[in-house]
């Protein structure tokens, strides 16, 4: 069977140095792999994305000499094949309504997750089925979480494969995640899962901040019956103090290196391909 790559960025601000290396390396590794290389838009966050990012993608990675599949699958065209999704961990007795505010988490919360957020308590977890409805149809806003204690009873133990190494999940570590939104029926994790089983990826290449939450995914493949691809988390490129680049850091933009003269060959360079 032949390998499937893909590169999956947010359009939500224009790419940067550590996008280039992700995606430099993910394609080279694909090439090497003799595999196909998919570009996928995770564009469910109508709000933040944006059109012209959209666009700034498809010109940027063409800069950098990447080509891929066409059509390009975009996330925000398949809300009806997450809400299935979602439907069958909710008829699997593994999703509830969550209602607390921010404030309220961060009061009640004890522990919290690989990102430093503060881990959900268990307040509503005992609400019926009956009381919890009738709070959404006051119009309280909520969030539909994973009850992880029943969800990893169901699963049982999950593994995934980094490279050679075969890797103990831990999603206990982030208590009940958040798999869809009042306004949204998904989440990272799940459209992410449903994606990459929907386009038979088979080796996701991706940055090292998302470690932790291949465990979330490794647990949804498991419920959902989905193959589980390998995985490489690759390191990350830093700032001048030490920190991870961020979208809004207008310097590292590849637009703005591009516009102060500088080429690919110029941007492999500054981040040590
Ligand atoms: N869309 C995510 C990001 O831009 C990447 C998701 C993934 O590669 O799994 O950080």
């Amino acid at each position: 069977m032949q390998p499937v790559f893909r590169f999956a960025p947010s359009p939500n601000g224009y790419l940067h140095l550590g996008h280039a290396y992700s995606a430099l390396t993910d394609y080279s590794l694909c090439q090497a792999a003799g595999g196909r290389f998919l570009l996928r838009i995770e564009d469910i966050d109508g709000i933040r994305c944006r059109p012209e990012y959209e666009a700034a993608i498809y010109e940027d990675l063409a800069w950098l000499g990447l080509t891929w599949e066409i059509p390009v699958r975009r996330q925000s065209e398949h809300m009806a094949e997450y809400a299935a999704a979602l439907a069958r961990l909710t008829a699997m007795g593994l999703i509830y309504p969550a209602f607390l505010s921010r404030a309220e988490i961060a009061t009640a919360a004890d522990g919290r997750d690989p990102d430093g957020a503060p881990l959900y308590p268990a307040t509503d977890r005992g609400l019926s089925p009956a009381a919890g409805d009738a709070r959404i149809a006051s119009g309280a806003p909520y969030a539909l979480r994973l009850q992880m204690d029943r969800a990893i009873a169901a699963a049982g133990p999950t593994t995934w494969r980094e490279g050679n190494d075969v890797i103990a999940a831990d999603p206990a570590a982030w208590g009940d995640v958040i798999i869809a939104r009042k306004e949204t029926p998904t989440s990272y994790h799940l459209s992410v899962v449903v994606d990459d089983a929907a386009q038979g990826v088979t080796h996701v290449v991706r940055g090292r901040d998302l470690y932790h939450a291949t465990s979330v995914h490794v647990l949804l493949q498991r419920l959902l019956g989905l193959p589980s691809p390998v995985y490489d988390h690759h390191r990350l490129i830093l700032d001048a103090n030490g920190r991870k680049l961020s979208k809004s850091d207008r310097d590292t933009s590849l637009r703005s290196l591009r516009e102060a003269g500088k080429t690919p060959s110029d941007v492999r360079a500054m981040v040590g391909l």
